[in-house]
């Protein structure tokens, strides 16, 4: 069955979009009629994401673009592409881009702890804030925020206190910005998967992946 046309003239940013569930997110947003702009680091990928999209509405038009989510520069100049090429800002912001560097807490080093909470947990907060700057600069209200968070900062995992770490710091971050942006009629969300078979889960032990199949 066709999926509902529920986004028609509705831009929409999905981060990571290059890759696994990102590329997911995008290639559905794009079935309900979003206009789609595909953000990743690798270009490549973000590319390859583009040419899955369905295109079969008038006016939809999509576009891959490159951005690294933990620098604030690259966020402010992928805004800045966003603005010129589409005349409404994205009403719906996903951020799916995050890393793993796993390794148990003992040996667990300063700039591997760094990494993933500048890319998973820095990079929702950059995305977040300028996504709703840019809809609120637009004077016209409302908008979807959705952060990719884990069980896993939920209930934590073994070699994963980074990333667990990053993850419960995004959990409130996005209750928090909820409460701050539902004024303007910014609805914010974090969605917590469980474990999904993508590129990331490529370096997983076969002996954890032994436990969860
Ligand atoms: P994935 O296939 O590795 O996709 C993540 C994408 O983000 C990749 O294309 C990656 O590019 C990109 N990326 C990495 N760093 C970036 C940066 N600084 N700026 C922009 N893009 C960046 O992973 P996934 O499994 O789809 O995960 C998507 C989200 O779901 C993540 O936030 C993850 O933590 C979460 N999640 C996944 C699972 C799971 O089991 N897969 C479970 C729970 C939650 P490169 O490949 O070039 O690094």
């Amino acid at each position: 069955m066709a999926a509902p046309l529920r986004l028609k003239s509705t831009l929409a940013l999905v981060t990571g979009g290059g890759s696994g569930i990102g590329r997911a997110i995008c290639q559905r947003l794009s079935q309900e009629g979003a206009s789609v702009a595909v953000v990743d680091v690798n270009i490549d990928s973000a590319n390859e994401t583009l040419g899955s999209l369905s295109c079969d509405v008038p006016g939809q038009e999509h576009v891959a673009l490159t951005a690294d989510v933990s620098r604030s520069e690259s966020v402010s100049a992928l805004m800045e592409q966003i603005q010129s090429r589409f005349s409404a800002p994205p009403r719906v912001a996903v951020s799916s881009a995050g890393i793993t560097r796993d390794e148990f807490l003992l040996r667990l080093s300063e700039e591997n702890f760094n990494t993933v909470l500048d890319v998973n947990l820095k990079g929702p907060f950059l995305i977040t804030q300028a996504v709703a700057r840019s809809i609120v600069s637009s004077g016209q209200n409302g908008g979807s925020i959705i952060n990719i968070s884990s069980i896993v900062g939920k209930v934590g995992n073994l070699g994963q206190a980074n990333y667990a770490a990053s993850k419960a710091g995004l959990e409130g971050f996005t209750k928090t910005a909820a409460k701050e942006l539902a004024k303007f009629g910014i609805r914010c969300n974090t969605v917590l998967p469980g474990f999904t078979v993508t590129p990331m889960t490529d370096t997983v032990p076969q002996k954890v992946l032994d436990k969860v199949s």
